[in-house]
C-alpha cells in the first residue's frame, strides 16, 4: 500500500529535478546536469579544427547549453564522429544537418571568416547550428545566431535565440522514428 502511494510521488518528484536541471545555469558542470530522455548524443572529432580548436569547445558549450534533445561529446580515438571539423582557407561553411547517429557532416572553419574581422566562437556556433538542420536568417540582427555575417562583424553573440532552440529541439525531439534526415545542402557563409 505504501509503494503504492510512494511510487507515483518519488515519479513526481524525478520530473521535478528534471524540470529543475533544465534551468540550470550556465557555470554548471555537464556531470550536474541530468540526462532529458531519449537524449541523442552526436560525436564530433575537432582533430583537424586547428588554431579554432577551443573555439570549436567554446560553441560546443554554448549548444549543450542552449539544448537538452541533443548533446555534443568530442569522439573518443577510432569512434565514429557525425560532425568532422576542419579549418581550411575557404569561407566558414557547412553541411546541412539534422545530422542523425552514425551520420556525418562536415564543419569547414574557414580562415577568410576570421581574417574579415569575425567572430571565432560565434561562427562555430553557427556552423554547429547548420549540422543540427538550421539554415541560414539573413539577414538578421545579432541577437540570431543563424543570421551570421549579417549580425555584423562586431557581434559576438554565439547563443542560439528562443526560436532556433526551439527548432534544434524539434529536430531532435521525437526519438529516431519520422525524423528528417540531413540534407547534406553546402550553407556558405561569405561575408
Ligand atoms: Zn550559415
Amino acid at each position: 500500500m505504501l509503494r503504492r502511494i510512494l511510487t507515483p510521488l518519488l515519479i513526481a518528484l524525478s520530473a521535478l529535478t528534471l524540470t529543475l536541471a533544465g534551468a540550470a545555469p550556465a557555470t554548471a558542470a555537464p556531470a550536474e546536469r541530468s540526462q532529458p530522455l531519449r537524449q541523442t548524443v552526436l560525436y564530433y572529432d575537432a582533430s583537424r579544427a586547428a588554431e579554432y580548436t577551443s573555439a570549436v569547445s567554446s560553441a560546443v558549450r554554448v549548444w549543450n547549453y542552449s539544448v537538452s534533445n541533443v548533446r555534443l561529446e568530442p569522439a573518443p580515438v577510432g569512434r565514429h564522429a557525425e560532425i568532422r571539423i576542419i579549418a581550411d582557407n575557404g569561407w566558414p561553411r557547412a553541411q546541412l544537418g539534422p545530422v542523425r547517429p552514425g551520420g556525418q557532416v562536415v564543419v569547414w572553419m574557414g580562415r577568410q571568416g576570421t581574417a574579415a574581422g569575425y567572430d571565432a566562437v560565434r561562427i562555430a556556433a553557427h556552423e554547429l547550428g547548420h549540422s543540427l538542420g538550421l539554415p541560414d536568417a539573413k539577414p538578421g540582427p545579432c541577437s540570431s545566431l543563424m543570421s551570421g555575417s549579417t549580425g555584423g562583424v562586431n557581434c559576438t553573440n554565439p547563443y542560439p535565440d528562443a526560436y532556433e532552440r526551439s527548432r534544434v529541439e524539434a529536430n531532435y525531439g521525437s526519438g529516431l522514428t519520422g525524423q528528417r534526415a540531413a540534407d547534406g545542402q553546402l550553407m556558405v557563409d561569405r561575408a
